[in-house]
C-alpha cells in the first residue's frame, strides 16, 4: 500500500462504507453495548500500536466493533439526559469542518458562519441585541457568562480581577434548581463554590423573589458585592422557568448581573404558548443556550450571549502573543486582507477559554438551513405536547399519577398502586427495569420528596410513537411488580418497614 494512501485514504469511499454502518446503528436493532462486551472488548483491548493496520483496517474495525456498541442516548426512546444523537445535518456539518476548517479563525467561510448563525441564533431566542461566542458545553458556556459578570461587578468598584486576582467577598444568587456547573464556574472563577447562595424556590421549582429580595439585603447590609442573580429558562430537573421578569427588576434595581441559564429551555420560547413565560429575558444581562440538546447538534456546541463582548474579551484576554502575529482585537475583519492569513477574522479565541476549537457555526448554520425556524418550532411543539400527552395519562390513570404539570418538554410522574405503600422503592425498581429491556429510557428524579419517572422529549427522532412506548411499558412493568410484590407477601415486611417515607409524602 501506497504510505500516503495509507494515512489519507478514498475519503469518499470510506466515508460511504462508514456512513452505512452508521445508517444501521440508528435502526437500533443492535444490543445494549454491555450485553456483547464480551465480544467487542477482547477485539479492542490490544497494547499500543507499535506497527498500523492502515485505514481501511481501521474503518473496518469502526464499523464493525464500535459502531454497533455505541451509546443509547441516540435512542427515540432515549428521554434521561438533555442529549441526544445530533442529526444528519450536524454530522456531515461537522465532518466537513474537521478537514475542510480544523480552526474557527481566519478569513475563511466557516468563520463567517459563525458569527452569521451566532446572529441567527439570537434572534430565533429572541436575543438579537445580545452577542454570542460558542464554545464546547453549558459548563463553558456558563463559566463564561459568570466570567463576564465579574468583570463588570469588580470594574465598577476599580478593579480588573481577570487581570490581578480576586479579592473581596462577592455573591451569586441562584436555587438549588440551578445546574451545577454554576457552583463549578464560581469555583474556577476564584470566587468559590460558596459564594453561591441558595435562593428558595415555591413547589414548583421557581425562584421565589421574596427572599430573592431579602437575601440581597443581608449581604448589601453584610458588605458583600453581588455579582450576579442566575436565573433559569428550563431547569435540567424538570424544566421551570424561574419568573424572569420579576427576576430582573430586582437586578435593575440592585444593579446586578443579570444570567439566564437557558442551556436546554431557551429554544422553548419559540412554542408561542410559552413565550409569555420568557418576558424578562431582554433585560437579561447574559444568556447561555446549548444547541447541541434541543436544537439537535452532537454534543460540543454551546453558545454564551452578553451585551458586549469587549468585557468577555477583557475577562478572558490571554494577551496579546508574538506567535499570533498580527492577532486582531476587533470585530470586524480586516478590509484591506488580501489573502485568509492576513486576518484572524473575529478573534473568538480572546473571548472565552479556547484558542484551538472546531468550527461550531457550521453546525448551527446547517441545522437551521435544513428545517429553518418554523422546523424548529414544530420540532419544539411536538416534544412539549409529548411532555402534555404524558402528563394527560398520568392524570387519567388510576396507576398513575402526575407529579408536576410540565413547563416544557419533561414530565414528571410516577406509578402508584393502593397494594403498596412504598412508591419510591416502587418507581426505582420499575426504572430498573425499564433500563433492563432497553427500549424507554427516561430518568428518575426527585419531586417534592417523591421519586418521578422523568422523561425528558428532546431527541429529533423521538416521536409520539415513543411517548406511548413509554406509558405502555411503565403501566405493565408496574402492574408486573405489584402482583409480584403481593404474591411475595411483601406488603408485609420490607415495604412496610422502608415504608414511614413513603407513608408520609
Ligand atoms: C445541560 C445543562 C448545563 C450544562 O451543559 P453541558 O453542555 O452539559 O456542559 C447547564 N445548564 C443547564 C440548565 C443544563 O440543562
Amino acid at each position: 500500500m501506497h504510505r500516503d494512501a495509507a494515512e489519507t485514504g478514498d475519503l469518499q469511499a470510506l466515508l460511504a462504507q462508514v456512513g452505512a454502518a452508521l445508517d444501521q446503528f440508528l435502526r437500533f436493532e443492535h444490543a445494549d453495548p454491555v450485553r456483547t462486551n464480551h465480544e467487542w472488548r477482547p477485539r479492542l483491548d490490544t497494547a499500543l500500536p507499535l506497527q498500523g493496520i492502515g485505514i481501511e483496517q481501521v474503518t473496518d474495525e469502526l464499523i464493525t466493533y464500535l459502531i454497533p456498541n455505541g451509546s443509547p442516548v441516540a435512542k427515540p426512546g432515549f428521554t434521561s439526559f438533555i442529549t441526544t444523537g445530533g442529526t444528519t445535518a450536524s454530522t456531515l456539518a461537522s465532518t466537513a469542518a474537521s478537514i475542510a476548517a480544523p480552526q474557527r479563525y481566519l478569513l475563511t467561510a466557516f468563520n463567517f458562519l459563525e458569527e452569521l448563525s451566532l446572529g441567527w441564533l439570537a434572534s430565533m431566542c429572541s436575543i438579537g441585541h445580545l452577542q454570542g461566542v460558542y464554545s464546547s458545553g453549558g459548563s463553558v458556556a456558563n463559566l463564561l457568562a459568570l466570567g463576564a459578570a465579574r468583570q463588570h461587578a469588580f470594574e465598577k468598584v476599580g478593579h480588573d480581577p481577570a487581570a490581578a486576582g480576586v479579592h473581596g467577598r462577592v455573591r451569586v444568587y441562584a436555587t438549588r434548581e440551578a445546574h451545577h456547573t454554576i457552583q463549578r464556574a464560581a469555583g474556577v472563577l476564584g470566587i468559590g463554590r460558596r459564594a453561591v447562595r441558595p435562593i428558595a424556590c415555591d413547589a414548583g421549582g421557581r425562584m421565589e423573589i421574596a427572599d430573592l429580595r431579602r437575601v440581597i439585603a443581608e449581604d448589601r447590609q453584610a458588605g458583600v458585592i453581588p455579582m450576579a442573580i442566575v436565573a433559569n429558562a428550563g431547569t435540567t430537573n424538570t424544566g421551570a422557568i424561574d419568573p424572569l421578569l420579576a427576576i430582573s427588576e430586582v437586578a435593575r434595581e440592585h444593579g446586578i448581573w443579570l444570567h439566564i441559564d437557558g442551556a436546554y429551555g431557551l429554544p422553548g420560547i419559540l412554542d408561542e404558548r410559552k413565550t409569555h413565560l420568557y418576558r424578562g429575558l431582554e433585560h437579561a444581562d447574559s444568556v447561555i443556550v446549548d444547541p447541541h440538546k434541543w436544537l439537535g447538534a452532537a454534543v460540543g456546541v454551546a453558545a454564551t450571549f452578553v451585551r458586549d463582548r469587549e468585557l468577555l474579551r477583557r475577562a478572558f484576554t490571554q494577551e496579546p502573543a508574538d506567535y499570533l502575529e498580527g492577532a486582531v482585537h476587533q470585530d470586524a475583519p480586516s478590509p484591506t486582507a488580501e489573502h485568509s492569513l492576513d486576518d484572524f477574522g473575529i478573534p473568538y479565541f480572546d473571548y472565552g477559554i479556547e484558542l484551538s476549537a472546531p468550527s461550531r457555526g457550521v453546525v448551527v448554520w446547517a441545522l437551521l438551513r435544513e428545517i429553518g425556524v418554523e422546523g424548529m418550532r414544530a420540532r419544539i411543539v411536538r416534544h412539549n405536547d409529548l411532555a402534555l400527552r404524558v402528563a394527560d395519562a398520568a392524570r387519567e390513570h388510576p396507576n398513575l399519577e402526575l407529579l408536576l404539570e410540565p413547563t416544557l418538554s419533561i414530565c414528571c410522574f410516577r406509578y402508584v398502586s393502593p397494594d403498596v405503600p412504598n412508591l419510591n422503592r416502587l418507581n426505582q425498581n420499575l426504572h430498573r427495569r425499564l433500563v433492563r429491556e432497553n427500549r424507554s429510557l427516561p430518568s428518575t428524579t426527585q419531586v417534592n420528596g417523591k421519586l418521578a419517572l422523568r422523561p425528558c422529549f428532546l431527541g429529533a427522532r423521538t416521536e409520539v410513537t415513543h411517548a406511548d412506548e413509554l406509558l405502555a411499558d411503565v403501566l405493565r412493568i408496574g402492574a408486573e411488580l405489584v402482583s409480584e410484590l403481593v404474591a411475595n407477601g411483601t406488603k408485609s415486611s420490607e415495604n412496610i418497614q422502608s415504608g414511614h417515607n413513603t407513608l408520609n409524602l
